[in-house]
């Protein structure tokens, strides 16, 4: 009989829980108060991670289940949690998310849900918010499989099949930046393509100082937008490792045949070439040129900074569609990955490195999926990058323990100010972390140097 490898427990986990994911994305629904149904610890563990990136409140509602809610079933707590959170947010929707608790113990959350509308309606005065729920076992994924349930879930629960056609585009994002959202937003303004953004918390977690606190800030995707969404023209969906199974823009394909259009995450040349290349087809024009200029000044860049960059080795982490569209834009830049890993387990992370990388000469990255921060660790130092690139969970024991530069971006990032307004996407979001790359590689050599050159 085979000996059982020795079990080591995850050491600093390179992915974050499932519900957190489903939380961020209620957050981006118009007037949506995320709920988790479960115990308080998951929630306070939940809010703590989000505002110390955003810098913002983050209200998430919990069932705040017990010891004996664990024996005898969470439904009574849900079904008062939803009532407080009704009576005290009058929110026009719930964005509700299953624990690791809740999953174990088999508490039917969709049955208990179409109960309290039944028998709490008359409670509520007949106004009952939208209650859009999606199941979020921890134990079953990473963040983004929770994100993607959310968005999912938002799409299946509330369009509204009755809806004309109107020839929007609607736009599945994935995880990004507020900055990222806003910056999409534009592009899509200046080619005059009206755009549902799903999930939009580019102003719920990165709003303006305001007099007085808002339960419930402004901003996020209008919910009239999201029942709207089976007349639009067209979706697209941002994400080479999404499957099927968890895609808002299949629903709406499968469901009512609204065409979707599936691209990587636009980081870097040649991903951003893909959307901006959709955008013509859908627009029927042209890219404006202040687009095309944008393109001018990134590949201006890459010949201006070409002399830093080539031939550095670079370690990538993080959520596995960030990682995919970061791997693609490092091999543009003349910048070799080395290692492309993820705490994500989507079974797509390979084949989607292979899919940026492919082009390029020399031995592919290696790529691992379901890792943790110590197996990282531990490939990395046979590598010797030169630079490592993700969140800033790997600061600690790769960049200051091998004294290599980090450079941050995605979720989360706790240790820089302005985490919310790093901008990774489009030709703009390039530049801006291609001034990132080149400085930092600049300053490693200057710290390195006994020389003070002041000229590099
Ligand atoms: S118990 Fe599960 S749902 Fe709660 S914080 Fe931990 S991983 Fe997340």
């Amino acid at each position: 009989m085979k000996k059982a490898e020795p079990f080591v427990s995850t050491t600093n986990a390179c992915k974050m829980c499932t519900p957190l994911g489903a939380a961020m994305a209620f957050k981006g629904l118009e007037g949506c108060v995320p709920f988790l149904h479960g115990s308080q610890g998951c929630a306070t563990y939940m809010r703590r991670y989000i505002i110390s990136h955003f810098r913002e409140p983050m209200d998430i509602a919990s069932s705040s289940l017990g010891e004996k809610d664990a024996v005898y079933g969470g439904k009574a707590n849900l079904m008062q949690g939803l009532l407080n959170v009704i009576g005290k947010y009058k929110a026009p929707a719930v964005g509700i998310a299953t624990t690791c608790l809740t999953e174990t113990i088999g508490d039917d959350v969709p049955t208990i849900l179409h109960e309290f509308k039944k028998e709490c309606l008359a409670e509520l005065n007949g106004d009952m918010p939208a209650l859009i729920h999606c199941s979020t076992p921890s134990y079953g994924g990473s963040h983004m499989e929770g994100f993607h349930a959310a968005v999912r879930a938002m799409v299946a629960q509330l369009a509204d099949p009755a809806t004309e056609k109107h020839g929007g585009i609607n736009l599945f994002s994935g995880f990004i930046s507020p900055e990222d959202i806003r910056h999409l937003q534009d592009v899509f303004a200046h080619f005059g393509l009206p755009v549902a953004l799903l999930p939009d918390y580019s102003e719920t977690l990165d709003g303006p100082a305001l007099e007085d606190y808002q339960n419930i800030p402004g901003g996020g995707t209008p919910l009239d937008a999201v029942r709207a969404m089976p007349g639009a023209g067209a979706s697209i969906e941002f994400g080479r490792t999404i499957k099927p199974e968890r895609s808002a823009g299949a629903v709406l394909r499968d469901k009512y045949g609204v065409p979707l259009y599936s691209l990587g995450l636009p980081i870097g040349l040649r991903e951003s070439d893909a959307l901006f290349t959709t955008l013509e087809t859908l627009a029927g024009c042209a890219a404006p040129r202040r687009c095309a200029l944008e393109r001018g000044r990134l590949l201006d860049a890459m010949v201006d900074g070409h002399k830093y960059v080539a031939g550095k080795k670079a370690v990538i982490y993080g959520e596995e569609d960030m990682a995919v569209g970061l791997t693609s834009f490092l091999s543009e830049i003349g910048v070799k990955p080395v290692l492309v890993a993820s705490g994500g387990e989507s079974g797509l992370l390979s084949e989607a490195v292979a899919a940026v990388t492919g082009e390029f000469p020399g031995d592919p990255p290696l790529v691992r999926d379901g890792v943790d921060f110590y197996q990282i660790v531990a490939e990395a130092e046979a590598l010797e990058p030169d630079l490592v690139v993700g969140n800033s969970k790997g600061y600690r024991e790769l960049a200051r323990a091998h004294d290599i530069p980090l450079i941050r971006v995605g979720f989360p990032i706790h240790d820089r100010f302005g985490s919310q307004r790093v901008l990774h996407l489009g030709y703009r979001g390039a530049l801006n972390l291609y001034d990132l790359i080149v400085n930092a590689l600049i300053e490693k050599k200057q710290d390195d140097s006994p020389v003070g050159y002041g000229y590099i």
